[in-house]
C-alpha cells in the first residue's frame, strides 16, 4: 500500500509503497476512506513531541473493514467504521467503571509494527492508528460502526476532534442538557509543514 512516512522531524513526508502484515489476534484491517489532520499529528511531525521514527501519522479516520484477524468478532468485512486512537479491553478497573478511555491494558501494537518499508525497516503506527496510508491495522476495540447515511469524510472527524470537545463539555465542564453556555476559543490554525515528496 501507499503511505506518507515521516523519517525526520520537520521534513517532507515520504510517499512510498510499504508492506502491511495481516491483522493478528483481535486486530482488523481497514481501508482508509478519509483522514483528518489533528494538531497532535502536527506536533509529532514537527518534533514538538517525541516519537520514534520512521512513523506514519494520522489518527482521525474512517473507512471500510476489509479483513479481520483471529478473534476479531466485533466487526465484519464491509462494515463502515470510525477508527479511534483509543483501545479498551473491557475488563480492567477503568473499563469496568465506565472510564474505558483510561484503559490500563497493554497491546501487541503498543510495541510491535505491522508495517515495513521496501528496505525492510519497521515503521511505527503513529498515535495508535497511522491513517496517512491506504490501510490501517488496529485493535477491534478502536472501531465504531456508523450508519450508511453518514459520509466517511464527516465520520472521520468523530475519531478525535469531536470526542475531545464532547469530553470537555460533558466530563470536564459537566454541562447538562438545557444549560446556557458561552463557547470561547474556536479557532483555525495554519501549520507550516513542508509538502510531501515521492520516494
Ligand atoms: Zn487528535
Ligand atoms: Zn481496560
Amino acid at each position: 500500500m501507499k503511505a506518507a512516512v515521516s523519517y525526520d522531524m520537520n521534513q517532507p513526508l515520504v510517499i512510498e509503497e510499504v508492506s502491511l502484515d495481516p491483522p493478528q489476534q483481535g486486530e482488523v484491517r481497514v481501508r482508509v476512506a478519509a483522514t483528518a489532520i489533528c494538531h497532535s499529528d502536527v506536533h509529532y511531525l514537527r518534533g514538538d513531541w517525541e516519537i520514534s521514527r520512521p512513523f506514519i501519522a494520522g489518527h482521525e479516520s474512517a473507512g471500510v473493514v476489509v479483513e479481520t484477524g483471529p478473534g476479531a468478532t466485533l466487526v465484519q468485512p464491509g462494515d463502515r467504521v470510525v477508527v479511534s486512537l483509543l483501545r479498551s479491553c473491557g475488563r480492567c478497573d477503568f473499563c469496568l467503571s465506565g472510564d474505558p478511555n483510561h484503559c490500563s491494558a497493554t497491546w501487541p501494537l503498543d510495541t510491535e509494527s505491522r508495517i515495513r518499508n521496501s528496505d525492510g525497516q519497521s515503521i511505527k503506527h503513529g498515535v495508535r492508528v497511522a491513517s496517512f496510508a491506504e490501510y490501517v491495522i488496529v485493535d477491534q476495540s478502536q472501531l465504531a460502526t456508523i450508519p450508511d447515511s453518514m459520509s466517511l469524510e464527516a465520520a472521520s472527524l468523530l475519531a478525535c476532534g469531536v470526542i475531545t470537545g464532547f469530553g470537555a463539555v460533558v466530563n470536564t465542564a459537566q454541562v447538562e442538557t438545557g444549560s446556557a453556555v458561552v463557547v470561547i476559543g474556536t479557532a483555525a490554525f495554519w501549520a507550516p509543514l513542508s509538502p510531501a515528496r515521492a520516494r
